[in-house]
C-alpha cells in the first residue's frame, strides 16, 4: 500500500493529526462537559465551552458503515478504497478506512481496531483494520 496524502492540518484538528504521527488516537473533548466530539471544534455544541482538550481513546470500534469506492480514481489511492464509518467504543463517529482485508470482506456491524499507516511527508494516519489483525 502507497502512504497517504498528507492530511491538512487547521489550527482546530492539529491535535488529532499530530498524535497519530505519534501513533495515538485522540478525540477532542470538552474540558467543562466531558462531552467528546468529532471532528475537532473550537466550542462544543453542548455547552458552549471554549476549553477542549485531547483525550486518547482505545482505537476499538465498529463498522457503521462503509462503500467500496471504484471510480473515479484519485492517482494518490490505490483502488479499490473502502471508505468507511466507524464508530469508536468512546461513541465518536470518524470517516476512516478498512485495511487489511479484501474490501469486499467489509461489513457494517464489523469489530475494528486502529492501525497507523504512513504519509507522504513521514507521518501517519489512523486507518482500521479487523480487530485481531496485526
Ligand atoms: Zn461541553
Amino acid at each position: 500500500m502507497r502512504p497517504f496524502p498528507e492530511p491538512v492540518r487547521t489550527e482546530d484538528n492539529h491535535g488529532f493529526w499530530d498524535a497519530a504521527d505519534e501513533g495515538r488516537l485522540v478525540i477532542q473533548r470538552c474540558a467543562t462537559c466531558a462531552r467528546w466530539q468529532h471532528p475537532p471544534r473550537p466550542m462544543c455544541p453542548e455547552c458552549g465551552s471554549l476549553d477542549q482538550a485531547w483525550a486518547e481513546v482505545s482505537g476499538g470500534g465498529v463498522v457503521y458503515s462503509c462503500s467500496v469506492l471504484h471510480h473515479p480514481q484519485h492517482p494518490a489511492f490505490d483502488y479499490p478504497v473502502v471508505a468507511a464509518l466507524v464508530d469508536l467504543d468512546e461513541g465518536v463517529r470518524l470517516v476512516s478506512t478498512v485495511v487489511g482485508v479484501d474490501a469486499g470482506a467489509v461489513r457494517i456491524g464489523q469489530r475494528v481496531h486502529v492501525r497507523f499507516a504512513p504519509t507522504t511527508a513521514g507521518g501517519q494516519i489512523p486507518v482500521f483494520a479487523p480487530e485481531g489483525r496485526t
